[in-house]
C-alpha cells in the first residue's frame, strides 16, 4: 500500500569533490542490493544539478533541503519551487528542525511552503518533532498535534496522498540518541490519528510517515519493522554511501 521511503539528509556538507565521489561509490553500492524502497538524496542545493546527473540511471531520486515559498522573484539568495521541479528534483525537505530553530521556521510559514511545493509538483517530506524539554512536558501529543495541523494548514484531500511526514525527535538528531522502536511507534500511531482526523482514514493509510533522528545501519531495520514507521530520514549516515545503502537495503 504505502511505500517506505528512505531520504538522506546532507545538511551542509561535502565538497564537490566529495559529492561526486559520493555518487560513484553509491551507485556501486545499490547496484549490489535489491531495492524494496523508494531511495531519496537531499544534497545542499549547489550540488542538485550534479547528483541528479549522476543518479539519472539508478534507483534512486532527488531531493532538497529547502525552498522559498513565493512566486519567482526579489528574493536575493533564495530557491524557487521552480527552479527545484525543473532540476529534476523530486521532493523537498520542508521545517527541518534546524531551519526552525536557527532560521525561526514557523507552522505557519511551513504550510504555505507545503503549499508550492505541491503547485509545482514536488512531494514535500514535512518534518515535525519535539525537544526532550517538550517530551517531559504534559501536553506533548497536543503539541505534536499543532505541529502536524499548522504545518499542514490547507492542504486539500487530494494534495494529502502527495506529502510524507518525518517524526524527527529533536533531541535524537545528531546526538547518538535515538527513540526506540516503541516510542517512536508511539508517536507515529498518533500521527496517523492527526491524518485519520484530517482526511479520513484511506487516506491517512497511505502517507508514508518517516522517522528521524540519529538512524544508522545498526538500528534501523528495528525502526522500520514497526507498523507506522514508513522509512527514516537519515542525517549523519547519509553521508557515506556504505551506510546509506545499508539502510536501504534494511527498508
Ligand atoms: P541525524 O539527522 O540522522 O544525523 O540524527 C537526522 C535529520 O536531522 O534529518
Amino acid at each position: 500500500m504505502r511505500k517506505n521511503i528512505i531520504a538522506g539528509n546532507w545538511k551542509m556538507n561535502k565538497t564537490r569533490e566529495e559529492s561526486e565521489s559520493f555518487v560513484s561509490d553509491f551507485i556501486e553500492g545499490l547496484s549490489k542490493i535489491s531495492i524494496d524502497c523508494e531511495v531519496v538524496v537531499c544534497p545542499p542545493a549547489i550540488f542538485i544539478d550534479q547528483v541528479v546527473q549522476g543518479l539519472k540511471n539508478a534507483n534512486a531520486s532527488v531531493g532538497a533541503q529547502d525552498m522559498w515559498h513565493t512566486a519567482p522573484g526579489a528574493w536575493t539568495g533564495e530557491i524557487s519551487g521552480e527552479m527545484l521541479s525543473s532540476s529534476g528534483v523530486s521532493y523537498v525537505i520542508l521545517g527541518h528542525s534546524e531551519r526552525r530553530e536557527h532560521f525561526g521556521e514557523d507552522n505557519d510559514l511551513v504550510s504555505q511552503k507545503v503549499h508550492k511545493a505541491l503547485s509545482v509538483g514536488l512531494k514535500p517530506i514535512v518534518c515535525v518533532g519535539e525537544t526532550l524539554e517538550e517530551r517531559e512536558g504534559q501536553d506533548f501529543q497536543t503539541l505534536l498535534k499543532e505541529r502536524v495541523f499548522g504545518s499542514l494548514k490547507g492542504v486539500s484531500v487530494e494534495d494529502a496522498e502527495n506529502i510524507v511526514i518525518a517524526y524527527e525527535p529533536i533531541w535524537a538528531i545528531g546526538t547518538g540518541l535515538t527513540a526506540t522502536p516503541e516510542q517512536a511507534q508511539e508517536v507515529h500511531s498518533w500521527i496517523r490519528d492527526f491524518l485519520t482526523s484530517l482526511y479520513g482514514a484511506s487516506v491517512a493509510q497511505k502517507i508514508s510517515i518517516l522517522y528521524g533522528g540519529s538512524v544508522k545501519p545498526s538500528n534501523a531495520a528495528e525502526l522500520i519493522k514497526k507498523e507506522d514507521i514508513d522509512g527514516a530520514l537519515v542525517g549523519g549516515a547519509s553521508l557515506k554511501a556504505a551506510d546509506f545503502v545499508s539502510i536501504i537495503q534494511s527498508a
